[in-house]
């Protein structure tokens, strides 16, 4: 009988860690970042101690005391007696991968700290979102998912103790399987295979999903990321489906439909499906994002800045769109330029920057004097596409800026005429440290006079969208009407809710549908 284990994405959004047991061997579901707990305990200056190796992940219940799946250079022997006697403590002989849903990293993060010969199964896409995400920025060293620095353990000198410090050996790559490997063309396997930070990188070519010791099936989904996908696994019990996140109402919402018919005819023993938005009762479409997005910036005078969550193509997409019918250039910055042309290395349908009039690239004013080699790749190879802050001052009618919070520190530079337009294209702040950032991001717009629109305001402790303001963003999460079509379209005899702070919702609204509802515990163990 086939046995889960929920490590993690129990009653939070995110940080799922599901430990899926048969005779046929041992597999996780996503392996994520559980940014809540994180949350709990730490914040932007007080974090796990990267020199402490596996230890304060352990010791504070941020990674589950599994012995034997993790890095060898993170740990040593005697870092495991502390928690043989822990209430989950296990050792694990052997686990055969993770099943990887998609590249946002409360999904994925914590493959970080996983033996680096554990293969990753996932979309390609995925694989190489997870890249290029790492290659241009600067991955802690509880997220580097696609490749990692080993550390060794050194006494400095005079010290008796020592502490895990970062090897000057180079990189090296975590061991991917992906879903459309024979599909890959000579030059998408030659990013998969280089270095582009400072240190070389020990490549793993990548591999087919088929190498795994179970039947696997690997379902296309939308989600706010490309590349997402839902898996399902032949396990001695039966099928199980798991979601990963996802949503019917986006660009690509017919993945989402095609993956609900196939999943339904492998008529699974169980489902384990997201819940994130289980309390909306309707979607925003990402057409509608589209024309309240238009509307907003057509006619618009001065400079227009477009708040977008990270890594969402989609609306990249969209706001290009708004770009070109208002004659403006989007103007997006390096890293999500690397993005764009990774992503295009698989989908040829994803717009050529360099043939793209409407889109220019936004150098930051103070860039370092030797950037990091991927980024003098993207100034070399469109240099006449880059963009400088006096560029923008002289001529702001001209652009739509792709910036969010983090990148506001710009500005003096840019000196943005009064009126300008501030589009906010993302999520409410869902915790307190959010909404001391929405503070500031406020007080930012009063500083430089701009005009903000599908900003939320607080009024009495809560976050809103002004009535008329409303529809700039399309969640990547379906809503809950469209989860429980998703439930009873698939119809497992088992459905387990996962990534929901209501999982509860499920047994409301299923307690008649024929199908079992199990809410397993944190750490908890079902037999299906
Ligand atoms: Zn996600």
């Amino acid at each position: 009988m086939a046995k889960l284990t929920f490590y993690g994405g129990i009653r939070e959004i995110g940080g799922n860690k599901i430990l899926l047991e048969d005779d046929k061997g041992k597999l996780f579901l996503d392996f994520g970042y559980p940014y809540s707990k994180y949350r709990t305990f730490y914040e932007e200056y007080l974090k796990p101690r990267p020199g402490a190796g596996l230890l304060d992940l352990l010791v504070m219940g941020l990674l589950p005391p599994i012995e034997g799946i993790y890095r060898a250079d993170l740990g040593t022997e005697n870092l495991w007696q502390q928690f043989r006697r822990a209430e989950h403590y296990r050792r694990l002989e052997s686990l055969d991968g993770v099943l990887l849903s998609h590249a946002h990293l409360d999904h994925s993060g914590h493959i970080s700290f996983l033996r680096e010969d554990i293969p990753v199964y996932a979309t390609a896409t995925t694989a190489f979102i997870a890249k290029a995400v790492q290659d241009s920025g600067i991955a802690s060293f509880d997220q580097q998912v696609c490749y990692f620095t080993p550390r060794v353990e050194e006494c400095l000198k005079g010290w008796k103790q020592g502490a895990y410090v970062a090897s000057s050996s180079g990189d090296r790559q975590r061991s991917f399987c992906v879903a459309n490997k024979l599909a890959l063309s000579e030059e998408a396997e030659g990013f998969w295979g280089r270095a582009t930070r400072q240190k070389k990188l020990a490549s793993q070519p990548l591999d087919d999903i088929n190498t795994c010791s179970f039947n696997l099936r690997c379902f296309p989904v939308d989600h706010s990321i490309p590349g997402a996908c839902a898996w399902g696994i032949e396990t001695s019990s039966g099928w199980v489906v798991y979601s990963g996140d996802l949503r019917l109402h986006g660009r690509q919402g017919k993945l989402t439909e095609s993956m609900i018919k196939q999943a339904a005819q492998l008529h699974p023993r169980a489902l384990i499906l997201e819940g994130t938005n289980v309390d909306k009762a309707a979607n925003v479409s990402e057409h509608e994002v589209y024309e309240n997005g238009f509307k907003a910036i057509n006619g618009a005078r001065g400079l227009v800045i477009a708040d977008f969550p990270p890594r969402d193509v989609n609306r990249l997409l969209t706001f290009l769109q708004i770009a070109r019918d208002t004659k403006r250039k989007l103007t997006i910055l390096p890293r999500d330029a690397y993005l764009l042309k990774t992503m295009r290395l698989l989908e040829s349908e994803i717009p050529d920057l360099a043939a793209e009039d409407s889109l220019v690239i936004y150098q930051e004013t103070t860039a370092a004097k030797s950037p990091a080699s991927w980024l003098r790749n993207i100034y070399q190879e469109y240099s006449g596409k880059i963009v400088l802050a006096k560029d923008v001052r002289s001529n702001q009618g001209d652009f739509i800026l792709c910036f969010s919070f983090w990148d506001l520190n710009e500005l003096p530079s840019i000196q943005p005429v009064a009126g300008s337009l501030y589009v906010f294209s993302s999520s409410e702040p869902h915790n307190e440290e959010q909404e001391m950032d929405f503070r500031r991001l406020h007080a930012w717009l009063e500083r430089f006079q701009l005009r903000a629109f599908g900003l939320p305001i607080e009024k009495n402790g809560e976050w809103e969208i002004p009535e008329e303001e409303r529809g700039l963003h399309a969640s990547g999460h379906a809503c809950g009407p469209d989860l429980l079509r998703v439930a009873r379209e698939i119809r497992p005899q088992i459905l387990i809710p996962v990534h929901s702070e209501q999982p509860e919702f499920y047994v409301d609204n299923l307690s008649s549908s024929g199908i079992d509802i199990i809410l397993p515990a944190e750490d908890g163990t079902v037999e299906i």
